[in-house]
């Protein structure tokens, strides 16, 4: 009966699974978190998916509440900076595409736009609101796309909160100091019940049958459990080092190993704030860029094989220039892949300890999201079941791998070849369905139906938005679309471009509205209420024009 959750470590994956728990189950449950406070956290992992949304729901907080706390702003997409050989950047943004008389703007844009205007910027709102550096709310809290505008209300309870259960487009992630949303969630987890204990486990002691029986902790003796949830990070204590569980090294085919990050401090009334994550290739690897409330967090992931720790902060340091000065380098080496199950016996792994893969599409803490709603839906009652086991490692191994496959088409689709990095990121191990699909796509960009169908929390619009985006196309545009009247896509064209100009001049940028927001911490959901009423009636903006509501003729 697992009534005595142990959860060891206390960095993002442990405060998140702490609290989520203690959220889903009951006080039958006891929820105990054990972390070592001098042995670090890692200390990045600042950008998320638009889905982690669904987390704060589920706890039932809204974004004045937590997100001053933590420094946090608004992500509406990825900005892919020298992806390309010729250098041009695009957006993956958090927006799926507008259909018309049944195929999308993508299909469209290659018919009828391709010579003369970029696809991004063609089929979605969002690069343009991220070059005017737009908040995605307006001041009265509205979201930009009104398609979702229900899932935006301080009312919204835990409805639609399940991530495979999830239909609909999120139009925004959020970027977030790490460290603070630990501290934040510890805060909101302690005072629901869940215990806390400051101590190094020293020790994993087994059962006869390979279970976890206690552990040895530095001051506090044995502590036991029913079940143990290892969040220690890339050591995986218990499940990789305890219960032997062997990692799957994904090095074969994503050849980063490494990176150094550095926090930049930034005069942000100044020079106001991108909603977006910037990742910009490197000579061997790339460098991302999240901006914060009042910071900036960046960093360099690149391949050990290829250029040297400190060749590698030479590099971004220059790449970086003056503002780097006095900021000092983090090092860290990264472990990519899985373990081969994440549960084995009483022992789920959640976060780094269960996989990581290069945080190119910001996954890190989407994994976790997943590995928690997946442990909730799978919780034993009584003895573990190890059928539910199997389905519980099925879907989590399901998930990291669809990832890794996604990442590993963006290097493989890139025509960069000008250094000897990205000219081995053409020789790795692709997996033989994407190698498959890959030559697919070269005759028909991706749909729903032939990308990889487990879930991994990717549709196919962000694997066409990566293959346009790094000039990896079909040579024509789909053949049937050349018996189809042009004119209703064209219409299309011409409202997605109008809409987007009237969200650029009516949206406040996004310091100004986070600094609004900040005002309203500490304020109950009644009183923000009232004042999003009161600002609501005083806004002066246009209502968006909405491009489902009118039909297109
Ligand atoms: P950690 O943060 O390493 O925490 C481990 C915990 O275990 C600590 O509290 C430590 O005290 C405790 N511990 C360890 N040993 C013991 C012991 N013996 N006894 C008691 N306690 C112990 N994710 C994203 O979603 N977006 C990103 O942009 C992103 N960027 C990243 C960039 C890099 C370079 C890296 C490496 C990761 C990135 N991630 C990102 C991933 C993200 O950082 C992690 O998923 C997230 O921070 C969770 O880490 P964790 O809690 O699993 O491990």
């Amino acid at each position: 009966m697992a009534k005595n959750v142990v959860i060891v470590g206390g960095g993002t994956s442990g405060w998140m699974t702490a609290t989520y728990m203690r959220k889903a189950l009951d006080r039958s449950i006891s929820i105990t978190v054990l972390e070592a406070p001098h042995i670090k956290t890692i200390g990045v992992g600042e950008a998320t998916f638009s889905t982690v949304k669904l987390f704060f729901d589920f706890l039932g907080l809204a974004e004045h509440e937590w997100m001053p706390s933590c420094n946090a702003a608004y992500k509406l997409a990825i900005r892919f900076a020298n992806w390309r050989a010729d250098g041009q950047s695009f957006y993956h943004p958090f927006q799926r595409y507008e259909m018309v008389d049944g195929y999308n703007m993508a299909e469209w844009w290659m018919k009828l736009k391709r010579d003369d205007a970029a696809f991004d910027y063609s089929c979605f709102a969002i690069p343009a609101m991220c070059d005017a550096k737009r908040s995605p709310r307006y001041l009265d809290g509205r979201v930009f796309d009104d398609k979702v505008q229900d899932l935006f209300t301080d009312s919204m309870g835990t409805k639609n909160a399940f991530l495979a259960d999830h239909k609909v487009q999120i139009p925004y992630a959020y970027h977030f100091d790490a460290g603070l949303l630990a501290r934040f969630l510890e805060g909101w987890g302690k005072q629901r019940g869940v215990e806390q204990i400051h101590d190094e486990v020293l020790d994993v002691v087994l059962k006869d049958d390979g279970s976890i029986d206690y552990l040895q902790t530095r001051d506090h003796g044995a502590v036991s459990g029913d079940l143990f949830i290892d969040c220690t990070g890339f050591r995986g204590l218990l499940i990789n080092k305890a219960l032997n569980e062997p990692f799957i090294s994904f090095n074969d085919s994503l050849l980063c190993d490494s990176a150094v990050a550095l926090q930049i401090p930034v005069d942000i009334k100044a020079n106001g704030m991108d909603p977006c994550t910037t990742a910009t290739a490197m000579s061997s690897g790339w460098s991302w860029n999240i901006p914060l409330y009042g910071r900036v967090g960046t960093g360099y992931v690149y391949s050990s094989s290829f250029i040297s720790k400190d060749e590698a902060e030479a590099e971004f340091r220059r790449h970086l220039g003056p503002a780097s000065d006095g900021c000092t380098a983090n090092h860290i080496r990264m472990r990519i892949g899985r373990s081969r199950n994440s549960w084995v016996k009483n022992c789920v792994a959640i976060g780094l300890s269960s996989g990581f893969v290069e945080p190119l599409e910001s996954t890190g803490i989407f994994f976790i999201q997943h590995g928690i709603e997946e442990l909730v839906h799978h919780f034993p009652n009584g003895a573990i079941d190890e059928e539910m086991v199997k389905s519980y490692n099925r879907v989590v191994g399901q998930c990291i791998d669809g990832v890794r496959e996604f990442l590993v088409l963006h290097y493989v689709a890139s025509d960069r070849q000008d250094t000897e990095f990205w000219r081995a990121t053409k020789q790795v191990a692709v997996p033989d369905s994407l190698a498959e699909r890959l030559k697919l796509w070269k005759s028909r960009l991706p749909n729903a139906k032939n990308i990889n169908t487990d879930y991994h929390g990717f549709e196919s619009y962000s694997y066409s938005v990566m293959l346009l985006g790094l000039n990896y196309e079909p040579s024509a545009s789909l053949p049937v679309l050349d018996f189809l009247d042009d004119r209703n896509a064209l219409e299309m064209f011409r409202r997605i471009k109008q809409r987007t100009e009237h969200l650029v001049a009516t949206l406040p940028s996004q310091y100004e509205y986070l600094t609004h927001v900040r005002s309203m911490k500490g304020r109950s959901a009644e009183e923000t209420l009232y004042v999003r009423g009161r600002m609501a009636y005083d806004q002066r903006a246009l209502s968006v024009p909405d491009m489902a509501a009118a039909p297109v003729v």
